[in-house]
């Protein structure tokens, strides 16, 4: 078993983990609320250190990552646990429980991360950063391969961790589920206030993010959004914002998000934001292609099975030259 970073020792052998702002106090032979960073005799070790339960090759846009060199792929790695307990969670099979895994050493993700042509790796599926260590270690030996490290995270991890990590990561995509502590509270056993603050500390810190706001009737899809919307554009305007679909699962058996209030959403977004986006929905329903914000021309167009990206040239938009955040 690896030995956990970010915790100090308590009396009588209990450990107190620091990684995220829970910062659970943990008695011998227990875990923490994500139930992943374990105490075995006043020492905290990581159970998921390089313990897999889901890889595979997906496109960038999937994470979704959609400024961040389009069209290419990254090799995807997850394991189980999570520090939140969404009750809408659409992979509570590895978030909410300890399931099967395949050991794999860092060396190997960089090497099938080459075989495959891929760009770099995304830790994600589950929360990544519950298995902090074995993320740090690969991203460190991905930098030194070339590759690049994306996370995709609910972001509640406390700032020493996020702080040391930040310079390995090329790009992240930031859940912000709500702007209401009460649904932080209630719907995901967590809290705002640190997840505001990782999005500005990795948008600080020169990492390339994206952020994603699932939108739930009845829940987040009123004044949150405008809330949601409005702190964005004064971190930055230019950060891209996916206003995804929900769809009934783990816990949560609402109907589905009609597609005019995610519309209402989506429109309310490009009123302050220069790039808004709607997800898991049909390309055909729009909301998912790049638009200058100066000239207002396409410069990328997705749909299901390619990415066209003509309209850019060096980054930036081809007709009017203007920068397309995050790209090169
Ligand atoms: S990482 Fe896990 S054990 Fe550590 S504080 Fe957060 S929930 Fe608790
Ligand atoms: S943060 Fe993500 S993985 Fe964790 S419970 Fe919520 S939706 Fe699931």
């Amino acid at each position: 078993m690896h030995e956990a970073k970010f915790y100090k020792k308590e009396p009588v052998n209990k450990t107190r983990c620091v990684l995220c702002p829970h910062r659970c106090v943990i008695s011998n032979h227990k875990a923490g609320i994500c139930m992943v960073r374990t105490n075995e005799d006043g020492v905290l070790y990581a159970a998921t250190y390089g313990e897999l339960t889901s890889y595979a090759v997906d496109p960038v846009e999937k994470k979704p990552l959609y400024h961040f060199y389009p069209g290419t792929e990254l090799f995807s790695i997850g394991s189980w646990g999570c520090n939140f307990k969404c009750t809408f969670c659409q992979n509570w099979q590895i978030s909410q429980q300890k399931v099967a895994t395949e050991h794999f050493e860092k060396e190997d993700i960089i090497r099938i991360t080459k075989e495959n042509n891929c760009i770099g790796i995304a830790y994600t599926y589950n929360e990544p950063l519950m298995m902090y260590e074995y993320v740090y270690d690969t991203c460190l030996l991905a930098r030194e391969s070339g590759l690049k490290n994306v996370i995709v995270t609910n972001g509640y991890i406390s700032e020493e961790p996020l702080k040391e990590l930040l310079p390995y990561v090329d790009a992240m995509n930031i859940d912000l589920k709500s702007f209401s502590e009460a649904f932080y509270r209630e719907v995901c056993a967590g809290q705002l206030d640190p997840v505001l603050r990782s999005i500005k500390q990795a948008y600080d810190a020169g990492v390339h993010v994206e952020l994603t706001t699932l939108v739930i009737p009845g829940l987040n899809d009123g004044e949150d959004i405008n809330r949601i919307v409005d702190w964005v554009a004064e971190l930055s305007p230019e950060i891209p914002l996916h206003f995804s679909r929900y769809f009934p699962q783990y816990k949560m058996d609402l109907e589905p998000t009609d597609l005019e209030v995610l519309n209402t959403a989506y429109e309310t977004g490009k009123r302050k934001l220069k790039y808004v986006y709607m997800g898991n929905v049909s390309s055909e329903i729009g909301g998912s292609d790049t638009y200058c914000p100066k000239c207002g021309k396409e410069v990328i167009k997705r749909d299901f099975m390619s990415i066209d990206t003509s309209g850019l040239f060096d980054g930036k938009c081809k007709y009017c030259n203007r920068q397309i955040a995050g790209c090169f």
